[in-house]
């Protein structure tokens, strides 16, 4: 017998004030244990300096140095890849139960430092407690569902039989993978997409966003200690002009998992389709890019249940996902009473530390914070603004505070309505009735996610069907995929819609053998 079914790790219940405490103990610990160091390059295992350092620094208080990694040299991005290729001709013959049982022994490893990867977190990213705990149980949902993928596509798929062949078709891995992540899930993005590559039985160049190093670096280390092989996995940080186009254009890499930006990931897609001398393959790329996502809510739809829903969305981590709500559609007859719920209950949150657990933080460094403001300042002219609108000052500290922003009235051709802002700014949109509403959601070039609230069957099956987006969630918020139940990604210029934690996303790493032979 196999693996028990997989239930969803739960959540830290930090209103318990001794779980509370538990959580600040974690912070006293990482700060003595990590703060002020400097960590490695991983090189097959092998510690290794690069040339020169950069520092983190904590968002909360950019004054604040809160550890140092390497600045890879090109060299040594060679080494990774050439690494990681002489890896991959043993580890493509790996056992599959050995691959999820090191997943498995991961998982438990996790959820036994949950709380202190939730403080390197937050003091990388400025995720509140909430936030972060949410994403490392995610990680380790992660372990979880990789292992029993692992085991799952391992066994091929059945074919029609032939009265004197026997015929198989079985899955291959395809060799070095090349993952690229962002900082704002600096824990279960990459891992998604490592344990997708390392599941399938490909070897890993792993760059993580340089903001956020540390939380990839122990997970890696994590790895090491469950028992996979130290060659599998090159943990690589550095300068983009290093390790950004080289690692796409290097010959030797057959795969590109991004996820980021989507400028980014229309340059990652555009470089890897050239073919480099010596290049054996057309290099497979899978890209999670951004979003602007809508929130749609009709006449008969509960508007508190809504309400609730888009201030979570849309200011949960100061909207710094490419799930967060950014827009709401609403149709014509409850739009203002919506937009005053919504209001009111943005006017509740406060702006904070992070460490403390406020609700919202501060936004990755200032030049997002400057970014974001210059969206908010053009706003002004062009819409109506109902809350924030303003920076929000921190005693003391320097950090990209930036108050939830909820503009009302803005037209479906405004830069509010079409660009990801990637930040606490809400736009609020009146659609004439509920067929306009979806028409509204879905004129945008992106296409991850969306909320539609109602409660007629009829129209909420209008909605299944013509809502154009990879992630449609019914009377619910729309962020917090889970993985294992909600594959995410999306349609458009969301990206490639590879689905990470969805029962296809290992297909994605894989090549697909079919072997006939004769009785
Ligand atoms: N998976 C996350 C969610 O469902 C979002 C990931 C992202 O924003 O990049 O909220």
């Amino acid at each position: 017998a196999g693996l028990l079914p997989f239930e969803h790790e739960p959540y830290f219940p930090y209103a318990d004030p001794a779980v509370a405490q538990a959580q600040r103990d974690a912070f006293r610990l990482v700060r003595e244990r990590y703060v002020g160091r400097t960590f490695p390059l991983l090189l097959s295992g092998q510690e290794a300096q690069g040339e020169g350092t950069f520092e983190v620094r904590n968002p909360a208080d950019t004054a604040e140095v809160v550890w140092h990694f390497q600045k890879a040299t090109p060299a040594q991005l060679e080494q990774a890849v050439q690494n990681a290729k002489t890896a991959f001709e043993s580890w493509r013959f790996s056992d599959p139960l050995q691959r999820a049982s090191i997943f498995k022994r991961a998982a438990g490893l996790l959820r036994a430092r949950r709380m202190e990867l939730n403080a390197v977190m937050t003091l990388e990213n400025g995720k509140n407690w909430i936030e972060a705990d949410g994403e490392v149980a995610e990680s380790v949902d992660h372990f979880e569902v990789f292992a029993r993928e692992t085991l799952r596509w391992a066994q091929g798929k059945p074919v029609s039989p032939m009265p004197d062949e026997h015929v198989t078709t079985v899955y291959e891995p395809l060799g070095v993978v090349a993952v690229i992540s962002p900082w704002n899930y600096p824990s279960a993005i990459p891992l998604g997409m490592a344990l997708g590559a390392l599941a399938a039985g490909n070897t890993v160049v792993w760059k993580p966003a340089s903001e956020t190093p540390l939380s990839s670096y122990l997970l890696v280390e994590l790895l090491f200690q469950a028992g996979l092989p130290r060659d599998v996995i090159q943990f690589v940080t550095g300068t983009d002009d290093v390790l950004g186009d080289p690692l796409v254009d290097h010959r030797d890499v057959r795969m590109i998992a991004f996820t980021g930006s989507k400028e980014i990931g229309c340059r990652i897609s555009e470089r890897a389709a050239k073919v480099q001398p010596g290049q054996r393959w057309l290099k497979r790329v899978i890209a999670e890019m951004g979003g602007k996502d809508p929130t749609i809510v009709l006449a008969d739809a509960d508007l508190d249940d809504a309400a609730a829903g888009i201030v979570a969305a849309a200011f949960g981590y100061s909207g710094q996902k490419c799930s967060a709500c950014s827009r709401v559609i609403a149709e014509d007859s409850v739009y203002g009473a919506l937009l005053e719920k919504v209001v009111a209950r943005t006017r509740q949150l406060k702006v904070g530390l992070p460490e403390d657990n406020a609700d919202l933080g501060p936004v990755i460094h200032g030049g997002s914070a400057k970014r974001i403001m210059e969206y908010v300042q053009g706003g002004k002219g062009r819409a109506r603004l109902c809350c924030g609108g303003e920076r929000a000052s921190m005693e003391g500290r320097e950090g990209g505070y930036v108050q939830p922003t909820i503009f009302a009235d803005v037209e479906p051709h405004d830069p509010l309505f079409q660009e990801e802002i990637f930040g606490p700014v809400l736009a609020f949109t009146r659609a004439k009735d509920w067929q306009h509403a979806i028409d509204l959601a879905n004129d945008s070039e992106y296409g991850l996610t969306a909320a539609f609230y109602s409660r007629d069957p009829a129209k909420i099956a209008e909605a299944r069907k013509r809502i154009h987006v990879g992630n449609l969630y019914i009377n619910r918020k729309c962020t917090g995929a889970l993985s294992g139940t909600h594959a995410f990604g999306g349609y458009g210029m969301s990206g490639t819609n590879a689905k990470v934690g969805g029962p296809d996303y290992l297909f994605w790493f894989l090549q697909t053998k079919t072997v006939a032979q004769k009785y």
